[in-house]
């Protein structure tokens, strides 16, 4: 039985190979698995099979950046007193994450007791905050109604909006049940408004390109969309395509030139970073963040180096979720020249990670000093004056 199961399989995985090799560009060619033979055991399954790597080379572990940092994309628990934000900031201290902006898309009527929680703490003026967007049943008026309501709460204290979530495209409907489009004109002006208050709107759309893929065995992140029923949006029923909302974004991004934008985890296009940086050349007001992405910008590290450079005033630290232990995987990559080395999380990236060594000057844009540019409010203490 077993073996019936284990012949069919290598039949539909060979079939599914030809599948591929047929529809590869001319001239390609896709190595071919060892001629006619078949592994004497059992293949063991993706999970399983953890080579240990016999490379010996020099290695450099950076637990602590090599400047201050500010982590744009932060996402703390919620601040329900100053003891959430002091065991935050105790950890934020040896890795040198000076400020973190919660990016947790904190409701208005949150906004005051968080900064109080804030204010309270050891931690004062390490933790800053950006408020929300209530993007619920939008119609006729609705655009007016959000912009007073972002124009007060940056009164409050708030300085900037965000991360508005990839529900915005996705999913989120309007009062007339139909999908609420990232360019919807209701919306501009809350666009306005944040142009006219100076203060950065941080935007996530949509997910990685495969999770709109079909899930085969060509498909990068097989195994993270197998673990994860929520993040397959091959339903054409329920979800728009990717670059159905890649579209959308790049027209709400022409439309509003005088917005500043931080596109949360490089715009998903970290695999192809050309991309991103034609858009940085057509939206001069747009920057973007590396959370949640560096399994493609340590598996690329001489191009990440070069686009790094080319775009070192426009690009931004974030981090995503907030796990300290692994922080240093980013210094790692940005700071180091290093070989072939673990990522922390194996659904994310089957491949080890390479050091681009980023220069000071680009390491320095990168952690505090674009994200003190854009966002005046953030306190200086503790950055070095350039
Ligand atoms: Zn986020």
């Amino acid at each position: 039985m077993t073996r019936t199961v284990t012949v069919v399989a290598s039949f539909l995985v060979a079939s599914l190979g030809l599948v591929a090799a047929q529809q590869l560009p001319p001239g390609q060619i896709r190595p071919r698995p060892a001629e006619g033979r078949e592994p004497e055991f059992p293949a063991p399954n993706i999970r399983d099979y953890k080579p240990r790597s016999t490379l010996v080379v020099p290695e450099h572990k950076v637990p602590r950046a090599k400047f201050p940092v500010i982590d744009i994309h932060g996402h703390p628990p919620r601040l329900t007193g100053p003891d959430v934000v002091n065991t935050v900031g105790d950890s934020m201290s040896p890795l040198n994450l000076q400020v973190m902006v919660n990016a947790n898309g904190t409701p208005s009527a949150e906004l005051k007791p968080s900064m109080d929680a804030i204010a309270a703490s050891r931690y004062k003026g390490r933790m800053v905050m950006f408020t929300s967007l209530n993007l619920r049943d939008v119609g006729p008026g609705s655009g007016q109604k959000i912009a007073a309501q972002l124009e007060a709460d940056v009164k409050a204290g708030a300085l900037g909006v965000g991360e508005i979530m990839k529900s915005f495209g996705l999913t989120i409907r309007k009062a007339d049940g139909t999908r609420l489009k990232l360019d919807d004109p209701e919306l501009d002006p809350v666009w306005q408004k944040a142009a006219e208050l100076n203060i950065p709107v941080f935007l996530h759309v949509a997910d990685p390109s495969e999770f709109f893929k079909p899930l085969d065995y060509n498909n990068e992140r097989w195994l993270e969309l197998a673990l994860y029923r929520d993040r397959r949006y091959q339903d054409r029923s329920r979800f728009p395509d990717f670059e159905e909302l890649m579209a959308e974004r790049d027209r709400l991004f022409a439309k509003h030139p005088r917005t500043t934008w931080i596109l949360a985890h490089l715009g998903w296009h970290a695999q192809d970073l050309a991309r991103l940086g034609r858009m940085f050349d057509q939206y001069p007001k747009l920057y973007s963040e590396v959370g949640a992405v560096l399994y493609d910008i340590g598996r690329q590290p001489r191009m990440a180096r070069e686009f790094f450079e080319k775009y070192q005033d426009r690009l931004l630290f974030g981090k995503d979720s907030y796990q300290p232990d692994e922080y240093p995987y980013y210094w790692r990559v940005f700071e180091t020249n290093d070989e072939y080395f673990d990522y922390y999380r194996d659904y994310h990236a089957f491949w080890k990670l390479y050091g681009a060594g980023f220069s000071d000057q680009v390491l320095k844009k990168l952690y505090y000093q674009n994200a003190l540019k854009i966002i005046p409010g953030i306190p200086k203490a503790g950055f070095p004056a350039n």
